[in-house]
């Protein structure tokens, strides 16, 4: 008999139906579950190789000994509370993962924001979406993706923003093709030719960081041809006047916009034609707006455009943010970032009040933590005593891998809890705690469209390995604050967490409020439902479709965005634009993927893509080792010359780890330059130089 249950990979959140064969399983897609109606791509379908227990750390560790859970949670409880104690609270910090469970995400902050009383919680979302978050914010007035995948079948044209969905999303991108051989047209804005771009209507190659300059030309261009919705504006969105006075800065003819983008004006002038004429257009975007130091302005811009043609809240028409993890807004919703609490609360008195009654919580964060980036150079400069990373590998995946590693080498403690028993970061724990991985996890996610569904368990869990959120029950009990944590199953971490939603909450947006009575069967039972959830329990496709916003007075805000090119420009020394992601097959730092041979096939070492004049200038040759530097390290990886790259443009996969490639990290190679407001880094362009190895 199948079970169904959801792919632990990416933001798609496709619904399996899978047979449990053993210890292995065989994944087919659940023709039921809306996200992928019975759709896998390669990752999904290559599940039964990766869920075998080869590697997995099965017992807690202090050191390389073997320990009891509870000799290990009273330790770390130890820990964390002397650090507090002598140092405040924000001396001690958590890392956590999109790969966590809404329930194991809540957990961790309940404990963190309300009992320890830090914001020093942050996720690795804060590499895959913060600048679409706080895009969101700004315009809408909370993290609220507006559309749902029916709206990809239903536009009539999709722009991907630095987005190959045929790569990183591709059951959706299988969706898309089937519109387009229906009709949909599809514009990719992409410095490399993707395959997205590769078969698209039409690929605009620009200029790396000069997006914002063509989302701005393009809003200047619909103010030309009248092609803005002035009543919808009027009605609905407030500082349009604002942002039309601001493009009046620049010259917004098509040459100077195709110049400053380095485009061919009568593609740019396609493009803008198009969206001028498709009242039904869906602006996909993920990370090539959102990795970067101006990732917030690229989201606004692309809202500004969407919101100045009325073209949200509609069937087929919306800006979309595309996520990278199977949590895709889980960790969002529960307070994973540093910088909100749970349900969408920020950290003003009256939020802060609320949860404080409602958690009878001692010690509510008074404030943000620290992001990522900040957090781990904290840890650099002995300001964090007390580490603990769940489920995520940042000494492989964060950028400045090498800082990092020098950083958790130098912290007095750091916690992994991780299902594999080595690894980058796992190799500098001084207490390693086995968690359950996918088959074995219980619990649910939030894919990229608001669609809550449930990962159910497949296996008995193995060894001592426990689930996460349990662990930090355990860990809290052991701290003294088991009373809040008594927690026996994950339907009751998530019937808490939905009671939150609603608790002292008029709003019906995040209110999970119709799932608080859900017993057990009906946790177990759960079917896929995207939030907000009506009062009979059904799910909502699209948001805003009254034309009204988060914000205190209901209007959307267009904010003005200003072209700011790259953050770090080229030079002399570093003249190439290095760009990082990711490859069709493989999965953040191949814990799992790299099990599937059928995976490694498709891309089975590190390499450096280079446009073959840029090869010949630097005398590389296809397939030789190309030594790549940056100010921040140096890589070393075989060249491919393709001409899908533009002259001056590199571009790295970020997979590989110290076990599989120690030389081929791109990460290494990246420098610490965020955006100032969302914390996210700048992974898509590095200065960079190459030369033979
Ligand atoms: Fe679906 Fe993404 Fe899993 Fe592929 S990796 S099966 S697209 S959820």
């Amino acid at each position: 008999m199948s079970i169904r249950t959801t792919c632990p990979y990416c933001g798609v959140g496709c619904g399996l139906a899978v047979k449990p064969q053993g210890r292995t399983v065989v994944a087919a897609g659940d023709p039921e579950h809306p996200a992928n109606r019975g759709r896998l791509c390669s990752k999904g379908a290559a599940l039964g190789s990766t869920v075998g227990l080869e590697g997995r750390l099965l017992h807690p560790m202090i050191g390389e000994r073997r320990a009891g859970w509870s000799e290990a949670t009273a330790l770390i409880a130890r820990r964390f509370r002397a650090a507090i104690e002598r140092h405040g609270p924000d001396s001690v910090a958590f890392y956590v993962s999109g790969q966590l469970l809404t329930e194991d995400y809540y957990a961790a902050n309940k404990l963190m924001k309300g009992f320890i009383g830090s914001g020093n919680i942050d996720t690795n979302s804060r590499l895959c979406m913060a600048s679409a978050v706080v895009a969101h914010k700004l315009s809408f007035g909370a993290d609220l993706v507006p559309g749902c995948y029916e709206d990809l079948d239903l536009a009539d044209l999709v722009v991907f923003a630095g987005h190959n969905a045929a790569w990183t999303h591709p059951v959706l991108f299988r969706r898309l093709e089937a519109a387009r051989a229906a009709g949909q047209r599809h514009v990719v804005i992409d410095p490399r030719r993707t395959d997205t771009a590769e078969v698209a209507d039409l690929h605009l190659p620009l200029r790396p960081q000069s997006d914002v300059r063509l989302w701005n030309g393009l809003l200047a261009d619909l103010i030309q041809r009248g092609a803005v919705d002035r009543a919808y504006v009027a009605a609905h969105v407030s500082g349009f006047a604002e942002v039309e006075a601001a493009l009046a800065r620049d010259d917004q003819s098509l040459a100077a916009v195709a110049a400053d983008c380095d485009l061919i004006p009568a593609d740019l002038e396609r493009f803008y034609a198009w969206f001028a004429q498709t009242p039904r257009t869906v602006s996909l975007f993920s990370m090539g707006a959102n990795q970067s130091a101006q990732g917030v302005a690229k989201g606004l811009a692309i809202i500004n455009a969407h919101l100045a043609t009325g073209r949200i809240g509609k069937p087929g028409a919306c800006p979309f943010s595309i996520t990278g993890q199977p949590n895709a807004m889980g960790g969002r919703e529960t307070g994973g970032m540093a910088n909100t609490l749970a349900a969408h609360m920020d950290f003003e008195p009256e939020s802060r009040a609320r949860l404080a009654r409602f958690w009878a919580a001692p010690a509510v964060a008074e404030r943000a933590g620290l992001k990522a980036v900040e957090l781990f150079d904290a840890v650099a400069e002995g300001r964090i005593k007390a580490l603990w990373i769940m489920a995520t590998n940042p000494a492989v995946s964060l950028p400045g891998t090498g800082k990092v590693r020098e950083a958790l080498k130098a912290c007095p403690f750091v916690v992994v809890s991780d299902v594999m028993a080595s690894g980058d970061t796992l190799d500098l724990a001084h207490v390693r705690l086995p968690a359950l991985a996918w088959g074995e996890k219980d619990g649910t996610v939030t894919n990229s469209e608001r669609r809550i569904s449930r990962q159910r368990p497949l296996f008995d869990p193995p060894g001592e390995a426990r689930a996460d959120w349990r662990i930090v029950a355990d860990v809290a009990d052991a701290m003294g604050f088991g009373e809040a944590f008594a927690w026996r199953g994950p339907g009751q971490v998530f019937r808490e967490w939905a009671r939150l939603t609603a608790y002292e909450n008029q709003d019906r947006t995040l209110n999970l409020g119709p799932l608080v009575g859900l017993d057990q069967a009906g946790y177990d039972a759960l079917a896929p439902v995207q939030w907000p959830i009506t009062p009979a329990g059904e799910g909502t496709a699209r948001l805003f479709v009254d034309g009204r916003f988060q914000t205190p007075d209901g209007r959307a805000l267009m904010n003005p965005v200003a072209p700011q090119g790259a953050a770090i420009p080229l030079d002399g020394a570093f003249s190439l634009a290095l760009n990082t992601g990711r490859v069709r097959d493989h999965w953040h730092t191949l814990t799992r993927t790299g099990l599937a041979p059928e995976l490694c096939r498709h891309a089975p070492e590190p390499y450096v893509d280079i446009h073959p004049e840029d090869a010949a200038a630097a005398g590389v040759t296809e397939g030789a080792l190309t030594r790549v530097r940056t100010a921040s390290g140096e890589a070393v990886a075989p060249a491919r010359l393709t001409d899908r790259q533009r002259r001056g443009d590199l571009f790295m996969p970020m997979h590989w780890t110290a076990a599989y490639a120690p030389a081929g990290r791109a990460n290494l190679l990246v420098g610490p330059t965020v955006d100032p407001r969302s914390g996210q880094p700048e992974f898509k362009h590095s200065p960079a130089q190459v030369r033979p190895y």
